[in-house]
């Protein structure tokens, strides 16, 4: 099984109680949990699990596999972890099987990640490395707050950027998520990702992200909030490009 706890797309995090009914059930069945916490800093939520490893008995069925992408800015160089643990049993293979297996693929085929990027590695978990994460982090989750909070104002039902740097509208009933899009791109200069682009239930949502500058997300906000101001008030949205009441990106 593939868990991703917080959420990629949906920003969401697993409860202790979930963790554990999918450890229980792991156990139970034989299965081996792939648990991806790629946003595990991004959670500010102290009753939320950062790991699968806090529920009992994960140690026998879950690999964690983690990534210094989204906390240290590693997107494109590349480099992340793998926590196998020495209890974990596969099938009917004693427990420690699969750790000796992984640490030959890592040794034997892998070779490891480059010195040049292990040396980045190091200089990240350095205490003043861990600081600047930490502040990084922070400010996304400032960008994800300002995002919620703005959108929300304008009386869309806002979801997530609590415990994850992605923030969901549900846009207003009918509107298809790729029109919102071409509205947002087109008119404002705005890129957002569609959320029909991850599944037909995501019809009728967008999510954005909060990976950029401040000042870029102060303005994406006015602009959401100038272009659903204009709907509220009986402008056709979606509208084509001549009815456009969106003000024209600078
Ligand atoms: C970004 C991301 C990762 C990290 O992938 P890298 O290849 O290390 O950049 C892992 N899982 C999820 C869900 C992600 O969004």
């Amino acid at each position: 099984m593939f868990l991703c706890s917080p959420n990629n797309p949906t920003g969401a995090v697993a409860t202790h109680r979930q963790l554990q009914d999918f450890v229980e059930y792991a156990i139970a069945h034989q299965s081996v949990i792939i648990f991806d916490a790629a946003y595990s800093a991004y959670i500010k939520d102290a009753d939320l699990p950062v790991t699968i490893y806090e529920v009992p008995g994960a140690e026998k069925c879950a690999i964690k596999i983690n990534s210094f992408s989204k906390t240290a800015g590693f997107t494109g160089v590349s480099l992340g972890w793998a926590v196998v643990p020495k209890a974990l049993a596969v099938e009917n293979a004693p427990a420690g099987k699969a750790n000796r297996l992984w640490n030959r693929r890592q040794s034997t085929f892998f070779n490891g990640a480059s010195n040049i990027v292990q040396e980045d590695g190091l200089a990240a978990l350095s205490p003043e490395g861990r600081k600047e994460c930490r502040a990084l982090v922070e400010f996304y989750m400032e960008n994800a707050r300002i995002i919620r909070e703005g959108v929300r104002k304008t009386g869309l039902t806002v979801y997530g950027g609590d415990n994850a740097p992605y923030i969901w509208l549900k846009l207003p009933a009918g509107m298809k998520s790729w029109d919102f899009f071409d509205r947002l791109l087109n008119e404002t200069g705005v890129v957002g990702t569609s959320g029909s682009g991850f599944g037909p239930k995501d019809e009728g949502y967008f999510r954005l992200s909060a990976f950029g500058h401040s000042e870029n997300v102060e303005k994406v906000v006015a602009r959401i909030e100038s272009g659903l101001k204009l709907m509220e008030k009986g402008a056709p949205f979606p509208v084509d490009r001549e009815g456009a009441p969106f003000e024209s990106a600078e």
